[in-house]
């Protein structure tokens, strides 16, 4: 089978809670669940279809091969993307609960050996609900991988210590940017971006006063 050409990686959660299960400790039982339904809903088209993700990870942080890589899984509403992307649920629903560190961990590796066999930026891993919608025509139409999803330290764990996306090693600036991020003092846009030409609000003056000033306080 020829190879499809792998571009993103979209990260969801199963919103599913796995507590209400004491007796399968690694997420086992959900991740079968969760294969199980995406094949009975599949069957007549694609007999051979196994899961609407490639990978499913525990809150253990035992990872479940599901779909096989070479083939696309229907993870997103986008057909495009679905095509071109790899699908990772974490187990658990992170809308209520904060994402244990071994799930954690084992995250950054699988999406660090993916991003290196198949050449996918940093800026290609998405959350689901950064996907635009077939349906909506927009992004946000999900709140899939849920609220508590710790997207931000992802990122910066698959970083390696470069601080944000837009700007590296060769940035004027990047010692006191990457002072200032690890005191908490700056903090970016929120989804990994520095804009480093773009004006400053009042607002975000604001911020960072406050934060100093906090700080010193302390
Ligand atoms: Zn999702």
């Amino acid at each position: 089978m020829k190879m499809r050409n792998i571009k993103y990686i979209v990260l969801h959660h199963s919103a599913t809670d796995y507590q209400a299960n004491a007796e399968d400790t690694t997420g086992k039982e959900i991740a079968k669940t969760i294969c199980d339904r995406a094949q009975d809903k599949w069957k007549k088209e694609f007999p051979a279809y196994i899961c609407d993700y490639h990978f499913i990870i525990g809150h253990t942080g035992e990872v479940f091969k599901a779909q096989p890589i070479e083939q696309p899984a229907w993870h997103c509403t986008n057909y495009q993307a679905n095509l071109v992307s790899v699908g990772i649920c974490f187990l658990g629903n992170f809308e209520k609960i904060e994402m244990p560190i071994e799930q954690f961990n084992t995250g950054v590796q699988l999406i660090k050996t993916l991003m290196k066999q198949y050449n996918i930026p940093l800026i290609n891993i998405l959350r689901h609900r950064d996907v635009v919608s077939d349906i909506t025509q927009t992004t946000n139409s999900t709140e899939c991988p849920g609220k508590n999803f710790p997207y931000i330290h992802l990122l910066d764990a698959l970083r390696d210590g470069e601080p944000f996306f837009d700007i590296g090693e060769d940035y004027k600036c990047i010692n006191e940017v990457k002072f200032l991020k690890q005191l908490g003092i700056i903090k970016g846009d929120g989804k990994g971006y520095l804009k480093p030409d773009d004006f400053i609000t009042r607002e975000g003056v604001m911020l960072i006063a406050y934060r100093i000033i906090k700080l010193l306080q302390n």
